[in-house]
Formats: structure tokens, C-alpha cells, sequence
């Protein structure tokens, strides 16, 4: 039997993670689940599951979910419970499925500890990359991507990075990709969260339609395939039913294709290297056609520039973005600013941060606290 911790269980990520462990009953443990505010969802999760342990992350939740819960599951409460079932030594594998920089200090937990990371939570690499990778490779820690691009990349890379030129990451477009910039002024958060092809949660959504997805995924791949940033392409691609490809010298190229449903890469990560059922159908590629491929539009989405400069400045840069923009996200998505106003607020922040290169986890989390001072401060002037 393999421990899975599961950090974010009641999200988008969390729930399919929970489907494929449910197809698979005498492989995989739920030994410890988390969650944030939602104890309601969580007590129903430990009555299905019974896992070791819950943890709440808000401390009143962890009250309530205390006083209602029945049966052996011990509860404990605030974010370095987080740390504590991500490195508890019967804990296997550690789903990473928080959302934003909230998830970074688990996950590197997780790889301090040795673990099989599944990542989720990209913010993570955005903001502490270097260490993050130090600390898998120091410490023997497994890491599987799930993100479908990197799922798809890391998929294509078993064969080795012989011979490889470049790796190009698929993007949907987001709900907006045909829609004239003009028209972006009046976006609500409702249209932003309605993604064409993926079913996910609100802040990834609109990073989607902003495509700082991409972005952030841009900065994911140069960490976990070791690649600079002009071996990084990306490619606008509406289906969503190629995932992403890698380019060889010899004008070979692999794609991964499926439908568009994260069991596929959440029961790869769980699986990986054999390859299991994740309840998702086999895709049916004249039901599909056709395919389309453009070349991103850096004007209309100006996130996708922010981050590839992002990247090539290096250092504090990536996590003041990353921090600007999870602000700038909950600002719209609380009707405080307007959809175009969130790359303003990003780049905004970045002009008037400090640049430096952090080299512990303080520096990371001192860089991330004060680039959302100085964002929020950049929020108050446009709301
Ligand atoms: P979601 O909003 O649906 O769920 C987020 C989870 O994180 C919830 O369980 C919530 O309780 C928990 N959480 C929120 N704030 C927290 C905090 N401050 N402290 C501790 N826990 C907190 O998000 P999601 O769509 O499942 O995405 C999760 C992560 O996976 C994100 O980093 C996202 O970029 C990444 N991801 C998601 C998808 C997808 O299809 N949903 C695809 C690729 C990558
Ligand atoms: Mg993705």
C-alpha cells in the first residue's frame, strides 16, 4: 500500500487526485488529507477516507472540523501542520495540490524528506526554483510534474535530453484568445473562471485567460527540465488535446495527446514509471479536428512577456511576479480592479521591488511578503 498526503484535497486538483485513488483501492492510503476553510467538505472526506491524519491550515476550521469529527483521524491545524504530514515518515508520496505561494514551504518539505513529489503547485518552483531542485537532488526526492505541458514533456523526455532542441509548451488561448483587446476592458470574473477545455480552480483560471499560466509554466519548465530560457517555446493551441511537444536535432518531434481531464496526468504521477486506469475515456481523434496551432499574442497578453523577462532576470524577480499577480487575481476576482489592470499591478510591483538573488528560504518568503505590500499598495491606486 502507498501513503499519499494529499495537501489541497477539497480542490479541483484534490477531488480528481481522490477519483483515481478510488479506482485503485488496494494500490493507494489516503494517509493524510488538507484543506484550508472548507471543514464541512473536509469532515465528509475523512468519513470516506479515515486518513491518519486532517489538517486544517485556518485554525477555526480546525476547531470545527474537532468538534464534529468521529473516528480515529487526528486533526491538527495551521500551515506547518502542512510540513508535518508532508515529511511524516509512513507519508509515500505527497500530492502538492495548494494553490499559490501558500503551497511552496509543504511541497519543499516533501523534498527535504525524500519523498515522491506529484507538483501540483507550481508557484513553487516560481518562486524558490533553485532550492526546490537542490533539495530534490540532496535528498533523493522523486519528482513528478502535474501540469498537463509538463506531464506531457517529462512523458516524452524518457527517452533522455539526447538530442534535444527545444520543448514547446502547449496553451489554450483561455476563454479570450479571439476576443478583440478592446472587449478585455469589461471582462467580469465569471467570464475569466469559464475555461473553454479544463475544468480547475478560480486563480488558475484567470491565470489562464491571462495567460500568466503559461508563464508561470514557462518558468516551471526551465526548473524541472534544466532548460534555458530559448530552449522554451510556447504555442497557442485551442483543443487542448496535444499537451505539449519536444523538438529533437534530428527533426524528430514527440507530442503527448489525450483529452483534456488532469486523472491523466494525476494517475501517471501516482503510477509512474507503469501506467494504470485513471477512468478517463481514450481520446478519439476525429472527434477532434481539427487541431490549431498560432503563434501567442504577447501584446493582448502581456502576463506571457512579464514572465518570459521574468525568468531572464532571474533571482527575486519570478517570486515578486508570482506574488504581484496573486494579488492582482484576488483584487479582480473581488471586483476591486479590472481584468487589464492585472498585468499594470504585476508590472507595476516589479518595477518598484528590490531585485536580489535569494539565497535561503527567508529570502524567498521576505521577497514574496514585501512584493505583496508593495502590490497591494499598487491595487489601492487603480481600485
Ligand atoms: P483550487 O482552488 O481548486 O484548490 C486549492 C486547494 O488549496 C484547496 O484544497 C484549498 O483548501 C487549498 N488552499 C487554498 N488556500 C490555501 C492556503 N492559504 N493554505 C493552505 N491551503 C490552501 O485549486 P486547483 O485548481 O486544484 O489548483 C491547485 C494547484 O494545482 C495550483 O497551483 C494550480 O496552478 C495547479 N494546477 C491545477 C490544475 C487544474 O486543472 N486545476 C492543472 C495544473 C496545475
Ligand atoms: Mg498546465
Amino acid at each position: 500500500m502507498i501513503n499519499i498526503a494529499l495537501l489541497g484535497a477539497t480542490g479541483s486538483i484534490g477531488q480528481s487526485t481522490l477519483s483515481v485513488v478510488d479506482l485503485h483501492p488496494e494500490k493507494f492510503n489516503i494517509f493524510a488529507l488538507s484543506a484550508h476553510t472548507n471543514w464541512q467538505e473536509m469532515l465528509r472526506l475523512c468519513n470516506a477516507y479515515k486518513p491518519t491524519f486532517a489538517v486544517m491550515t485556518d485554525e477555526r476550521a480546525a476547531e470545527q472540523l474537532s468538534s464534529q469529527i468521529q473516528g480515529g483521524t487526528v486533526v491538527l491545524s495551521g500551515a506547518k501542520a502542512l510540513d508535518e504530514i508532508a515529511s511524516h515518515e509512513q507519508t509515500d508520496y505527497v500530492m502538492a495540490a495548494i494553490v499559490g505561494a501558500a503551497g511552496m514551504a509543504s511541497s519543499l518539505a516533501a523534498a527535504l524528506s525524500g519523498k515522491r513529489i506529484m507538483l501540483a503547485n507550481k508557484e513553487s518552483l516560481v518562486l524558490a526554483g533553485g532550492l526546490f531542485m537542490q533539495a530534490v537532488k540532496d535528498n533523493n526526492a522523486e519528482l513528478i510534474p502535474v501540469d498537463s505541458e509538463h506531464s506531457a514533456i517529462f512523458q516524452c523526455l524518457q527517452g533522455g535530453h539526447s538530442g534535444l532542441s527545444k520543448i514547446q509548451l502547449t496553451a489554450s488561448g483561455g476563454p479570450f484568445l479571439h476576443t478583440p483587446l478592446a472587449e478585455l476592458e469589461t471582462i467580469t470574473p465569471e467570464q475569466a473562471c469559464a475555461h473553454p477545455n479544463w475544468s480547475m480552480g478560480r486563480k488558475i483560471s484567470v491565470d489562464s485567460s491571462t495567460m500568466m499560466n503559461k508563464g508561470l509554466e514557462v518558468i516551471e519548465a526551465h526548473y524541472l527540465f534544466d532548460l534555458p530560457t530559448r530552449s522554451i517555446d510556447v504555442v497557442v493551441h485551442p483543443q487542448s488535446i496535444v499537451h505539449s511537444s519536444v523538438y529533437f536535432e534530428d527533426g524528430s518531434t514527440l507530442s503527448q495527446l489525450g483529452n483534456p481531464d488532469m486523472r491523466t496526468v494525476i494517475s501517471y504521477a501516482m503510477s509512474y514509471p507503469d501506467r494504470i486506469i485513471s477512468g478517463v475515456p481514450a481520446l478519439d481523434l476525429t472527434q477532434n479536428s481539427p487541431l490549431e496551432f498560432y503563434a501567442p499574442d504577447f501584446n493582448k497578453f502581456p502576463c506571457l512577456r512579464l514572465a518570459f523577462e521574468s525568468l531572464e532576470k532571474g533571482g527575486s524577480a519570478m517570486g515578486t511576479m508570482n506574488a504581484a499577480n496573486e494579488i492582482a487575481v484576488s483584487s479582480f476576482l473581488e471586483g476591486q480592479i479590472k481584468f487589464l489592470d492585472i498585468s499594470i499591478v504585476i508590472e507595476k510591483t516589479l518595477e518598484k521591488a528590490r531585485h536580489f538573488h535569494p539565497d535561503t528560504l527567508d529570502d524567498v518568503i521576505n521577497n514574496d511578503l514585501n512584493a505583496r505590500t508593495i502590490a497591494s499598495e499598487v491595487v489601492q491606486a487603480y481600485a
